[in-house]
């Protein structure tokens, strides 16, 4: 599956600040909200964009409220319900007036990219991400975005297998749950 490239790493962008800016549970663990932010937010950001610039604390606070209402839209569709995914998505593009501009810089070919209001880095961000979920919600693949199913953990992920049956944030909760059900049967893998 591939929206368009750009798409693609925006959505990968909106997962990586969920997972690691939002506290909940992680691979069977304890996930609080990281004490380091600013690290965090950097790490959210290169989920995506692996050359992205370090962060003010200012910015990885701004990126941490963003990255909770994100996660609002993956528990949404988890849950079955589109629409109210959709409603948040749309009241995200609302607030950032997400803006298309084309962009050509550090030798990259033109492509879209989308801004905020107050010309933040925060702010830009945030429409970027809203539009992305957009894009992914608006297509055939809108129920590709998900919540792990694993025993403690909600950390999130976009499915972009073939068939879309992804439900794992990775292979490290896969491997658990695989692991688990040996043990019940009475078989140690
Ligand atoms: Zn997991």
């Amino acid at each position: 599956m591939d929206f368009n490239s750009h798409a693609d790493a925006i959505v990968r962008v909106a997962v990586g600040l969920v997972n690691e800016l939002t506290p909940g549970e992680r691979r069977g663990r304890a996930f609080p909200l990281p004490r380091d932010l600013v690290a965090a937010a950097a790490a959210g950001l290169r989920t995506g964009y692996p050359n992205h610039r370090e962060v003010t604390e200012g910015e990885a606070g701004e990126l941490a409220e963003i990255a909770a209402r994100l996660r609002g839209v993956f528990d949404a569709v988890a849950t079955g319900d589109v629409d109210a995914a959709a409603l948040q998505v749309n009241g995200l593009l609302e607030e950032t007036r997400a803006r298309p501009l084309l962009d050509r810089h550090d030798g990259e070919p033109w492509h879209l990219h989308f801004h905020g209001p107050g010309g933040t880095m925060a702010g830009d961000w945030a429409a970027s991400c809203a539009t992305g979920l957009a894009i992914v919600l608006g297509s055939e693949f809108h129920d590709r975005l998900g919540v792990c199913t694993a025993p403690h953990c909600d950390r999130v992920y976009v499915d972009v297998s073939r068939n879309g049956t992804r439900r794992f944030c990775g292979t490290a909760c896969q491997n658990r749950v695989k692991t688990a059900a040996f043990r019940a049967r009475g078989r140690v893998p």
